[in-house]
């Protein structure tokens, strides 16, 4: 099936009591049995919800994997991941990623006795020079965030597969109509759905797909056991939004397309870093995994001042200033002091994310007022 079909019809099926064509949102806690036991497959919301079942089969579809799990953000999708390790186990990382991930790795599980080793993943030749026996779950993310570097996941893929480790791909930023890492050979994709799966800045959401019956089962446990769960109304939006992330990502790729070359030729602009460019030195990898390259990226200034960066940050008006990405409504970003500040500067500066770097998420406006409101902010 193709993927226009797939995203609008992954988990639906007419309500059985009403024949409705959207799932309802079962707004309740618990489920009458009509004895102890006997009970149609619904005991506590905790543990199951028909809202929640939907958008976790969708959850499998949209990423062409067996199984999906629902949690109530991104973090605790990926809090439950590193709920599978024991103390002493080892993680490797991307030394570019998501400031809330690296805030979950080092501030909670570091005191758990959990190691995380963090490598420039460019190179798979730095994920093999760290690999112990100890080495447990391999957590990737790509196109990272903020910069934009490219990932092999096939090659990392079979890295962990030579192994034994667990590879887990953070497919946020591309989202599953740009890439699907389990048919490159991932383990787990985790989402923020949050982001481009909700796609409404609406609703607060995370996701995990795998294919293993076992790891779905390990993982199911932890999520019924440890209650990070989306409410059914949460669900309903996330499901609604996946009916239209290809129509919306066709124009977030068109938009974020225009705008990154928009950006390279203006005079005030030093680096654009958007993975489409030709001279990316991740566009290979990226022409081959990625199916276009969507409407993320960021820029820094020639004038590498505060006031310089802080002026096209607070002057745009229809790019808000606001953390978060992937909605309709198109967004600027300072990682320095919004979404990466719990990342040291020293390890910040070290791996290339500068005081003035700016992160776009480029929204489904149209493209020319979007150019627009950039030139006048940059002036
Ligand atoms: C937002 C985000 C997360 C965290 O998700 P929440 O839904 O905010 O908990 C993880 N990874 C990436 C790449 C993100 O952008």
């Amino acid at each position: 099936m193709k993927i226009a079909t797939k995203f609008i019809h992954a988990g639906a099926e007419p309500d059985p009591s009403t024949g409705a064509i959207m799932t309802p949102i079962f707004q309740t806690s618990t489920y009458v049995q009509s004895a102890p036991g006997v009970n149609k497959g619904f005991e506590y919301a905790r543990s199951q919800n028909p809202t929640r079942k939907a958008l976790e089969e969708a959850y499998a579809i949209i990423e062409n994997a067996k199984h999906g799990l629902a949690f109530s953000s991104g973090v605790a999708a990926t809090d439950t991941v590193l709920k599978l390790l024991q103390p002493g186990d080892e993680v490797i990382a991307a030394s570019d990623m998501y400031g809330g991930t690296y805030r979950l790795f080092t501030k909670v599980y570091e005191k758990f006795g959990i190691r995380f080793i963090y490598v420039n993943m460019d190179n798979l030749d730095n994920i093999k020079a760290v690999i112990t026996p100890k080495s447990k779950l391999i957590w990737a993310e790509t196109p990272t965030n903020p910069l934009m570097n490219i990932v092999d996941i096939k090659g990392v893929a079979a890295i962990a597969k030579a192994n034994n480790i667990l590879l887990c791909v953070d497919n946020t930023f591309a989202s599953p109509y740009l890439q699907n890492p389990m048919d490159l050979g991932a383990d787990i994709v985790m989402h923020s759905a949050t982001k481009y799966l909700g796609g409404h800045s609406d609703v607060v959401q995370g996701a995990l797909m795998m294919n293993d019956d076992n790891l779905r089962e390990q993982l199911y446990f932890i999520q019924k056991s440890c209650g990070a769960v989306p409410g059914p109304m949460d669900c309903f939006l996330v499901i609604r939004g996946i009916k239209t992330l290809h129509v919306r990502m066709q124009r977030h790729c068109e938009n974020g397309r225009k705008i990154a070359h928009f950006l390279r030729q203006h005079p005030k602009v030093d680096k654009v870093f958007w993975c489409g460019f030709e001279d990316h030195p991740g566009y290979a990898v990226a022409k081959a995994q990625m199916r276009d390259f969507g409407g993320m990226m960021s820029f820094e200034l020639k004038d590498k001042s505060k006031e310089a960066t802080l002026k096209v940050l607070s002057s745009t008006h229809l790019f808000s200033l606001a953390e978060s990405l992937g909605g309709v409504e198109s967004l600027i970003n300072h990682p320095a002091t919004m979404t990466h500040a719990s990342i040291p500067r020293e390890e910040r500066i070290k791996n290339g994310l500068n005081d003035g770097l700016i992160r776009l998420s480029v929204g489904i406006e149209d493209a020319d007022d979007l150019m627009e409101d950039l030139k006048n902010a940059i002036g």
